[in-house]
């Protein structure tokens, strides 16, 4: 079976994330052949990008959500760093501004949606809204409960106006999360990336995970799936995030656009040219 599909969250399945194990690699072997067919995976995608920004009709919205260290960060750089930077755009979602507070919560999100010809990747997403925010109680539950139906609608919106949209969760277990945060405050190079609120953040951690088996059990839909990767192995979350966008795209079959002129001729021109010109 096909990655994508062995990955992805069935439509309206329960999702019960204790029952999916964060430190399993499922499709492939080991370490090395993940390297290895990564480098060829990274290799393709350019080419894939090439094409869709040829085409100029259709984008890729490429969606991460996660919980704090479980490599999104990584992801961005491991996955994304072949990619031309010129049709590609990754929006890190923040707390919201005192501005974008004054919209309704998808208002920022879609002023980030990539336009055609682009990769886009989000670095969280529209699904803070139904995740920190249901946590955090940032606002009453009638008002996080109907986002999922209109978030649905949203990425059927974007869809149908040529958006190929591929969510990501990346799955690490509890012990992991530890022992990166740990990692993070040992290294004065990457102590930066922790905050006291992080240790806050965790200590809801089942709180999260349930909001997460909510959002993969109701907003898993035919035309924008989750896919929920084991990521307790960073070899492992690189080779299936890099080959599940592989897959998506190449099934967009992605075209060059028909010539619009007769080259031949063009040629024929171009040399008659040079040649008056001598
Ligand atoms: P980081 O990804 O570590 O830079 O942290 C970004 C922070 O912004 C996280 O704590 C998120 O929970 C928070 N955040 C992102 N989107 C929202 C949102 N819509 N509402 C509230 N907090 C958010
Ligand atoms: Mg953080």
């Amino acid at each position: 079976m096909k990655l994508i599909k062995r990955l992805r969250v069935k439509t309206s399945a329960h999702v019960r994330l204790t029952k999916i194990a964060t430190d399993e690699t499922p499709g492939c072997r080991d370490k090395e052949t993940a390297q290895e067919q990564l480098a060829d995976t990274l290799a393709e995608l350019p080419k894939l990008q090439y094409r869709l920004f040829a085409e100029n009709r259709r984008a890729v919205l490429v969606v991460l959500q996660a919980m704090d260290a479980a490599g999104k960060d990584g992801v961005v750089r491991h996955v994304m760093s072949g990619l031309n930077p010129q049709a590609c755009r990754v929006t890190s979602f923040k707390v919201p501004s005192a501005l974008e507070r004054q919209h309704d919560f998808l208002w920022r999100i879609h002023q980030a949606v990539p336009p055609a010809g682009e990769i886009g990747v989000f670095n969280r997403s529209h699904y803070e809204d139904v995740l920190v925010a249901r946590v955090r109680k940032l606002v009453p539950p009638a008002v996080w409960k109907a986002r999922f139906q209109m978030i649905n609608d949203f990425e059927r919106y974007l869809t149908e106006n040529g958006v190929t949209v591929v969510k990501f969760f990346l799955h690490i277990s509890r012990a992991e999360q530890a022992q990166r945060l740990d990692a993070r405050l040992a290294d004065p190079a990457r102590n930066w990336k922790f905050t006291p609120a992080d240790i806050e953040e965790r200590r809801l951690w089942d709180d999260y995970q349930a909001a997460y088996e909510d959002v993969l059990s109701r907003c898993s839909t035919p035309w924008a799936p989750w896919h929920v990767v084991p990521a307790d192995h960073k070899w492992y979350r690189n080779w299936a995030v890099a080959e599940v966008l592989r897959q998506a795209m190449r099934k967009m079959d992605l075209q060059f656009p028909p010539p619009r002129h007769d080259a031949r001729d063009l040629r024929r021109r171009l040399a008659a040219q040079e040649a008056g010109k001598c």
